[in-house]
């Protein structure tokens, strides 16, 4: 079988070194001017490669084609080219800890900084890989450069190997998917496939068909401003009030630090403003439609509630839609599934399939007509310095999205 390695180890360390964080409070799209660097990178290497239609979109997704030689349904590949805005993403060092020895990884940047098997025992069952980490200053970025890194080496090799029978591919790229804004709402009609799939999963095995529904809640809490040396019974405080609706709220339930499995939850993620004005933002999850709808709607009663005590006080919450669990829509037509799956079985790898408690951009493009499970990279505590992933782990994904192609020839 062929090795990946090398290629995979030099894309995911090149990229890597490359800043193109995205940026939350930013309006544009891309949302920042530093993405450009990895997507006119990935311009530049899929025509190197051989790729045909390359081009990057007026949103920022760099799209191209990947030709068959077979009959089959077109399919897509997808990766995210932007680093979460978490933590540090500037100056990454990325490095290779070679043949792992089953010990304590420390870091040239930051003495104090260790990565142990012990904390987490995934990396103890990869004694023997390449390891790759970042210098303790940074987050890595494997998430998702090593989908892009993936995706372009399986497309290299595909290309230079014309007797594996392939359908058609599509390649996407896109900017901006840490901050919710991967998909725009044209891309699936410039991808223009039957179904995708997502190189954005952690474990080796995993396929992920299955994520959180997503809303969005602003509240706002208007008082009454007034100076404070006359204020007797005419000032209202909107910290107060605020403070009261954020009191008032599960605690001990229904938050992320007090739910796992399949529980969702209402997380408070930013509060702001001044005596005379308060906003409040939270983000609403839960794996079902009807859940998603209960918190809701037990946000609205609370503000309500809070509202009923001081009618001189405006309390307003706005809920907006943001992905919804893609196990709607892929429970009613398998095919991308099963395939990743049979995919596996044929390279004897386990399946692992986990409900995620967040979303991706195939969340937004299963919700948009185009089909599309997340599949592993094999990165570890993404968003993080102690973020790291097996090299060995990404030459098998690559394996799985080649004898996906393979297999959708077969068909
Ligand atoms: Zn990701």
């Amino acid at each position: 079988m062929t090795s990946f390695d090398t290629e995979l180890k030099e894309r995911l360390v090149r990229y890597c070194a490359i800043d193109s964080q995205s940026n939350m409070d930013s309006p544009s799209a891309p949302s920042t001017e530093c993405q450009h660097d990895m997507l006119d990178l990935m311009v530049r290497e899929l025509t190197e490669i051989g790729a045909s239609d390359v081009t990057k979109t007026h949103y920022g997704t760099v799209i191209a084609t990947i030709p068959g030689t077979a009959p089959g349904p077109t399919i897509g590949f997808l990766a995210h080219v932007d680093t979460a805005p978490q933590f540090n993403a500037t100056g990454v060092r990325p490095r290779v800890v070679e043949g792992y020895n089953g010990g304590t990884i420390t870091y040239p940047d930051d003495p104090k900084l260790v990565l142990t098997p012990e904390d987490f025992p995934y990396l103890a069952s990869k004694v023997g890989h390449d390891i790759v980490t970042a210098s303790g200053l940074t987050l890595l970025g494997a998430d998702d450069k090593a989908g892009v890194a993936i995706i372009m080496t399986a497309m290299r090799h595909l290309l230079e190997t014309p007797e594996i029978k392939r359908p058609t591919i599509r390649v996407a790229f896109t900017p901006d998917e840490e901050i919710g804004r991967g998909v725009d709402e044209r891309l699936p009609a410039d991808l223009g496939v039957d179904f995708a799939y997502t190189f954005d999963g952690g474990d080796l095995g995993e396929v992920t068909y299955e994520t959180f529904s997503a809303d969005f809640a602003v509240v706002s809490v208007t008082g009454v401003s007034i100076h404070p040396g006359w204020a007797k019974n005419k000032l209202v405080n909107a910290i107060h009030l605020a403070s009261r609706i954020v009191e008032t709220l599960p605690q001990v339930t229904m938050t992320p630090e007090t739910t796992d499995g399949t529980d969702g939850f209402i997380h408070a993620v930013d509060m702001q403003g001044s005596a005379a004005r308060m906003e409040l933002r939270f983000i609403l999850r839960d794996f079902e439609r009807d859940g998603l709808e209960a918190k809701g709607a037990l946000l609205r009663q609370v503000c309500a509630t809070v509202a009923a005590t001081e009618p001189r006080a405006e309390i307003t919450c706005t809920i907006t839609p943001q992905y919804r669990n893609m196990r709607y829509w892929l429970e009613t037509d398998m095919t991308p599934v099963d395939l990743a799956r049979a995919a596996l079985s044929d390279l004897g790898i386990e399946e692992l399939s986990v409900p995620i408690r967040g979303g991706t951009d195939g969340s937004r493009l299963t919700e948009m007509g185009v089909p599309c499970p997340n599949l592993f990279t094999g990165m570890q505590n993404v968003h993080g310095p102690l973020e790291w992933v097996s090299v060995q782990d990404m030459a098998a994904a690559t394996r799985l999205c080649l004898r996906i192609a393979e297999r959708a020839a077969e068909a």
